[in-house]
């Protein structure tokens, strides 16, 4: 059967307190008890040893007689509590005794105390019994001594008020206990559930699409918090993933409308007869078809960025090498423009995938040279620091504005389209950069300024992170 986790929690929270007050009060009755009986004996003994030193007081030496109204003050003390006695001389004659002097009045004691002790402990066994003690005075014997009284022990009414009385307060303490620990419980486990409650809202939420729910609770239960923390960086994850599927379609179609509506025009145009099909209109056709190609080429690219930054294939590589490769390998567009490149790099091994870097740093150096004005220069420099290398690409090129700084490495952005027309790109060469430096735990930093140019720093770590 299900039950909800508050309901539970308190039930549990309950039961576990109520066996927990029930045990303690059961062994702290029990020990009480115990104690208490042990109290009661030496108590017992006390008062018989009493009643018997001040009975044998009671014998006048130099008389050899018996002073009767004391043995009767000590017969009476012993009476009024619990004790019925009966005290001889030494021939055995009775002195005093209690039955004789208030046969009623120790008939109504022993059916007290029977009363008493039998409707408190109904299962123990006890009697009234009767001890001889031998009276003696200054060493030699006077007389003797018959106790009647309950045995093995007898409360008297103040001891059973008092045992009585200390078994409520255990019971109001166990009340208490139990009521404050239901209280705690409910709270607890209200505690424990609001988050949980919320956090199921959320995914509730997240399931149905809404990928911009964020769970605004705090908890200090360190297990509750990270399950929030990490169902908001889930619709975080999502949000953003699919905030960038929006824009990936909406720039894909874009980017395919311009060179689509350039083609049909013109083979509308060839068609309709307004317009030959000569070598220059074939020309231009045919660039705008590459172009098409270009862009299904960079979406094929991009589909496999995020696939294959996962999968890196370390291995050990100069870095002065992979940067001339690079640089050679850009000769061409480099000469066309006449930009110098200046490397000022150390040849020294560093971990990771040679070939991914390698397109990190042909992108940079790329953009460097398709930004830069005619007659330029390119610099190249690294330091190495604390198990890192940086990086630097600095042009003197167009630069880029401080608004678009922070967008320039998403999908598809490009500063504006005009001044990149001829770059050929279509923006993401960045987003390749930052995807696969950061597959490698580095991190990419750019400064900009407007008509003075352009650095863009790589921090990697040397060594593979473990
Ligand atoms: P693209 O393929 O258009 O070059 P990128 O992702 O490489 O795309 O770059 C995104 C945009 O950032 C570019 O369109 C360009 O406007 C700007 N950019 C990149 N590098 C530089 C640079 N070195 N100098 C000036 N602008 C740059």
């Amino acid at each position: 059967m299900k039950q909800s986790l508050s309901r539970k929690l308190t039930s549990v929270i309950l039961l576990t307190v109520l066996i927990a007050v029930g045990l303690v009060s059961f062994s702290s009755s029990y020990f009480i008890h115990d104690q208490f009986k042990d109290y009661i004996i030496e108590k017992q003994t006390q008062t018989i040893n009493q009643i018997v030193a001040q009975a044998s007081l009671q014998y006048n030496t130099s008389t050899e007689s018996w002073d009767q109204e004391k043995v009767h003050e000590v017969g009476m003390y012993a009476l009024y509590s619990g004790y019925i006695i009966k005290v001889y001389d030494k021939e055995n004659n009775s002195i005093w005794d209690a039955e004789v002097w208030d046969m009623s009045a120790c008939v109504q004691l022993k059916n007290d105390i029977t009363h008493r002790m039998l409707n408190q402990f109904p299962t123990q066994e006890g009697k009234f019994i009767s001890r001889d003690y031998i009276l003696e005075y200054k060493g030699s014997d006077v007389g003797k001594i018959t106790i009647s009284y309950f045995g093995p022990y007898f409360y008297q009414v103040d001891d059973l008020k008092f045992i009585n009385q200390l078994q409520v307060i255990l019971l109001i303490i166990a009340m208490i206990s139990i009521l404050s620990s239901v209280f705690v419980g409910i709270y607890f486990a209200k505690t424990l559930t609001r988050p949980i409650l919320k956090t199921i809202d959320a995914t509730k939420s997240i399931a149905s699409g809404h990928y911009d729910y964020s769970i605004d609770y705090r908890t200090n239960i360190t297990e509750v918090s990270e399950l929030i923390d990490s169902i908001n960086y889930l619709s975080k994850t999502l949000n953003e993933q699919d905030r960038i599927k929006k824009q990936i379609t909406s720039d894909v179609a874009h980017e395919l409308r311009t060179p689509l509506s350039t083609l049909l025009l013109n083979i509308e145009a060839v068609r309709d007869g307004l317009v030959d099909l000569d070598s220059n209109r074939l020309k231009s056709l045919y660039d705008e078809v590459l172009r098409l190609t270009s862009i299904v080429k960079d979406l094929e690219q991009l589909n496999k960025i995020e696939v294959s930054s996962q999968k890196l294939d370390y291995q050990m590589f100069d870095i002065k090498e992979l940067l001339i490769e690079c640089i050679n390998s850009l000769n061409v567009k480099l000469d066309e423009k006449n930009i110098d490149v200046i490397l000022k790099v150390d040849s020294n091994q560093i971990e990771g995938d040679r070939n991914r870097l390698y397109q990190v740093f042909y992108n940079l150096i790329l953009n460097a040279c398709l930004y830069s004005n005619q007659n330029s220069q390119v610099f190249i420099t690294s330091e190495i620091k604390d198990h890192y290398i940086t990086i630097e690409v600095k042009d003197n090129g167009i630069g880029i504005p401080e608004e678009s700084l922070p967008y320039i490495f998403e999908r598809f952005y490009r500063v504006d389209s005009s001044r990149n027309r001829d770059s050929g790109g279509s923006g993401i060469g960045l987003t390749i950069v930052k995807q696969f430096v950061e597959a490698h735990e580095g991190r990419v930093e750019v400064e900009s300024q407007l008509n003075v140019g352009t650095t863009f720093t790589i921090i990697l770590p040397i060594k593979k992170p473990s």
